[in-house]
């Protein structure tokens, strides 16, 4: 038998041949009747490692999103040459910026990344000898305004930088906040509840001439999110590269105020000594960010969410053949995982098992699927399936899968 390796050798020694590479030459016929086998490796199965359908929402412990074709098409066509790093970050962040309508942006990795550096970036400047010692810097310690309900567990990102944060509630509080230790002013843009809205927390923060960050990481779709905030005045901004813009999963942006960006730089790799320096974005991650976001901002984003729509009816339609099983559409309103899912209930008399335990049966398959379990007001547990995360191909596995373990319950 010969191989393809030997096929290959011995076609692109010949000049006609060789030349027929790439056009459709290897679905021929006449190419199958070599019968040529091109298994590809598969890491999972050699590793032992479980592939997971995610019918939920965008985790970091799952792996995030899965990157667009576009990305990684970059990643493939940037990782034979080298590229001096500055000089990459300097032109995607122009080019970021200039997609964004911004003065600055750069790649960093991940949201939690641009957390830090855009604080460390405000409190050093371009001072070498403050972002040579941060987080250890002599005297007190920097302080960061935040709203007492918007601390979550995302802001040690901010204390890695050795800052302190400081809690106000309303717009009082934050006003007599101030003080000369105080170098920036934090907005988590999903947070429940907030006493101080947008437009006054940047007010307030510009009138005391402290920047001003919002972490708004998982808040797109909608798309018009990453325009939204540098138009209310905010200094800095930071997204998620690797939620629903299915950019590289270790890559993030942070953007806003060119003076901002630039100290940011100086707190990051390829530096060798700043706080950013572990925290390390590689070439193709950059490369591949720029393509995520540009694919991003290109994409017809009403096609996308009627496609979202279709699937749900599709998985509705299958599941509801079961005896008492309904499929709502719940499109939730943000402005994290702002994107539809569909919420499935039945009666329990009919079909003998909780949704509870429909989502550890999917689980515990292999491949695995996650779903999620919700409680109404009712306080009626439901079993929530997501559809934004699925590849094409997942949608009618996911609803053949439910079905067939909520047909086993049937009584
Ligand atoms: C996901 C998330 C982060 C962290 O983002 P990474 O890109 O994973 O570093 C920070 N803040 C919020 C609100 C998030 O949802």
């Amino acid at each position: 038998m010969i191989t393809r390796r030997k096929l290959l050798r011995q076609l692109s020694s010949t000049p006609v041949i060789g030349s027929l590479f790439g056009a459709g030459f290897w679905s021929s016929s006449l190419f199958k009747s070599a019968e040529v086998k091109t298994k590809t490796r598969n890491l999972f199965e050699e590793l032992g490692v479980t592939p997971v359908i995610n019918a939920s929402v965008t985790m970091t412990f799952l792996s995030g999103s899965l990157m667009r074709p576009e990305v990684m098409e970059a990643i493939n066509s940037t990782s034979h040459d080298f590229a001096n790093m500055h000089e990459l970050q300097d032109k995607v962040g122009e080019k970021i910026a200039e997609m964004l309508q911004v003065e600055g942006a750069m790649v960093t990795s991940g949201a939690a990344c641009a957390m830090v550096l855009g604080t460390a970036a405000a409190i050093t400047g371009t001072d070498p000898e403050k972002i040579k010692t941060i987080p250890n810097l002599p005297g007190p310690r920097p302080e960061v305004i935040m709203q007492k309900s918007h601390r979550y567990v995302f802001d040690q990102a901010i204390t890695t930088t050795g800052a302190r944060i400081v809690e106000v509630e309303g717009p009082e509080e934050m006003e007599k906040a101030f003080n000369e230790r105080t170098v920036m002013a934090l907005f988590f843009n999903a947070a429940g509840k907030s006493s101080i809205s947008h437009e006054q927390f940047v007010e307030i923060a510009k009138r005391h001439q402290v920047p001003s960050f919002i972490d708004a990481a998982a808040d797109v779709p909608p798309v018009e999110n990453l325009f939204k905030y540098q138009k209310i005045g905010f200094d800095l901004i930071t997204f998620s590269g690797g939620k629903m813009i299915r950019g590289p999963q270790s890559a993030g942006l942070l953007y806003g105020r060119k003076d901002l960006i630039e100290a940011a730089k100086l707190n990051h790799s390829p530096h060798e000594a700043p706080i950013g320096r572990p925290m390390k974005v590689n070439k193709e991650e950059i490369f591949g960010m720029y393509a995520a976001l540009k694919a991003y901002l290109e994409l017809d984003h009403e096609k996308e969410w009627q496609e979202w729509l279709d699937r749900i009816d599709r998985i509705k339609t299958q599941l509801e053949t079961v005896a008492s099983v309904q499929g709502e559409t719940n499109i939730n309103p943000g402005p994290a995982n702002a994107f539809p899912s569909l919420l499935l209930s039945w009666d329990q008399q009919k079909v003998r098992i909780t949704p509870r335990e429909v989502n550890k049966l999917l689980k515990d398959e292999n491949p695995s699927i996650v779903t999620n379990v919700r409680r109404n007001e009712d306080r009626q547990d439901l079993l929530s399936v997501g559809v934004v995360l699925l590849r094409p191909d997942q949608v009618d596995y996911v609803a053949d899968r439910i079905k067939s373990i909520l047909s086993k319950a049937e009584s």
